[in-house]
């Protein structure tokens, strides 16, 4: 029987795979807590949606009717955060739970703020269970877990939609994207993450509406942008990305000039390929190299504009950085301990082609040769011809002293012979 939105479906633990072992014994520390406080709570989000699927969910979010100073009470080692929602962490060493009171429908009330745009700027209205889960985002994410029935509650046919394989939004999707425009780049990162299609009505605003994220905080934003390429699959959502044209509100000025030269588009690509399989591998990834990535075109033009114009190499390199960043931050306010790094990449592309005298010994102990060096292996499988700078690096790095010396020797006679010259800092993409 077709069930409608809103009606609570309750799934015993003989229908469910969902594990009382996938969860973390924190999660289930703070529910019994709240649970003998009087209060009802619940296990929600993310983790009961990836344990159903068969991964190991990682962070564990709890729902109750506890209002965030009641959870504050029941819990020594919490504190309460945040103003557009209010939530508590409650911290066990390294874990930190994060509890949210059931939310309520919207009303109008001085606790909940909207924008010109339909933007909710806060929302502390509370609710019942019911309430909570429509004003969750996407059915998959809006199913909770009771440990002690061990039942799943679904009020969205949000189970369904996991058989389904299919991201569907809750309500009407133009509203709650309006509401919350972050919501269009979730519904990227889950389609993606999850291998999930996105339902026909979901779907069909992200395009049209792609504008809206820029009304959503800088800063916010940086966090989300992140989250898009740290999931392990970089790749599908940066695919997804470009097929739902939300690259344009996020990074315009790398937009507007991609189509200059087709290494553009394969570094992104390459780093993406790279990036997820780092992750498979448990090796570390840094935002600077991801964001030094995708504002690299931005930064190879104006940089060539400022060459061309006969402002010198290196002057025109920090110049066209510092104006890069600078654009770039009224979109995505990324920290400047990102940002640092991210420049000294870039500067070390021009300066991994000097190599001659001591230049190539001192290169090495530069604190950031290593993402300077992969990010120049990243540029030569996208296709740039560096003369085999990549390599001759490679080979460099494992050689011993006496070996490196000829190295460096090796190129003396190249490098002065004009015009023998080749990957010299000139040398580049456009
Ligand atoms: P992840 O695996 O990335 O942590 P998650 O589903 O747990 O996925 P969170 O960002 O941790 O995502 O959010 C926890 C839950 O809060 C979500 O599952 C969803 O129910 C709800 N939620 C988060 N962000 C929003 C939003 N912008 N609008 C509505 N609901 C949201
Ligand atoms: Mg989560």
């Amino acid at each position: 029987m077709a069930k409608k939105v809103g009606t609570l479906q309750v799934i015993p633990p003989k229908k469910h795979n969902f594990s009382h072992h996938d969860i973390s014994h924190n999660a289930i520390k703070v529910i019994e807590g709240l649970n003998r406080a009087g209060f009802k709570s619940y296990l929600v989000g993310g983790s009961i949606r990836d344990g159903l699927m068969g991964c190991n969910p990682k962070d564990f979010d709890v729902s109750t009717d506890a209002t965030p100073e009641q959870v504050r009470k029941v819990f020594r080692h919490s504190r309460i955060i945040g103003r557009r929602f209010r939530i508590v962490h409650v911290k066990f060493g390294r874990e930190i739970i994060e509890v949210t009171t059931f939310r309520g429908e919207s009303t109008d009330s001085e606790q909940q703020v909207e924008s010109s745009t339909g933007q909710l700027l806060r929302d502390n209205v509370y609710g019942d269970m019911r309430s909570d889960a429509l004003r969750r985002d996407f059915t998959v994410n809006a199913l909770y877990y009771s440990p002690e029935d061990e039942s799943i509650y679904d009020y969205t046919m949000g189970i369904k939609d996991i058989e389904k394989r299919q991201l569907r939004i809750i309500g009407d999707p133009l509203t709650r994207y309006k509401e919350d425009p972050v919501r269009l780049l979730r519904a990227i990162r889950f389609a993606s993450k999850l291998g999930f299609s996105i339902e026909e009505k979901t779907a069909a605003p992200i395009r049209d509406n792609a504008h809206l994220l820029t009304h959503v905080p800088p800063a916010r934003l940086f966090d989300e942008v992140l989250k898009l390429f740290l999931n392990g699959s970089a790749t599908a959502t940066y695919s997804l990305l470009k097929d739902y044209q939300l690259l344009d509100s996020l990074f315009p000025s790398t937009m507007a000039v991609m189509d200059k030269s087709p290494y553009f588009e394969a570094l992104i690509d390459a780093v993406m390929i790279n990036t997820d399989k780092r992750i498979r591998n448990n090796k570390r990834v840094t935002p600077a190299f991801i964001y030094g990535a995708l504002l690299w075109p931005a930064f190879i033009y104006e940089q060539h504009k400022l060459v061309e114009n006969k402002v010198p190499i290196i002057p025109a390199v920090h110049e066209a950085a510092e104006k890069v960043i600078r654009q770039q931050q009224a979109f995505i306010a990324i920290p400047k301990r990102f940002t640092i790094p991210m420049r000294q990449i870039w500067e070390l592309q021009w300066r991994l082609a000097l190599r001659t005298g001591k230049r190539a010994e001192k290169l090495l102990s530069h604190e950031k040769f290593r993402a300077g060096y992969d990010f120049l292996l990243m540029r030569e499988v996208a296709g740039e011809r560096l003369n085999g700078l990549g390599n001759w690096w490679t080979r460099f790095q494992d050689a011993p002293e006496e070996q490196r010396e000829s190295m460096v020797q090796e190129l003396q006679p190249k490098q002065r012979s004009p015009r023998k010259r080749k990957a010299s800092p000139k040398s580049h993409t456009l």
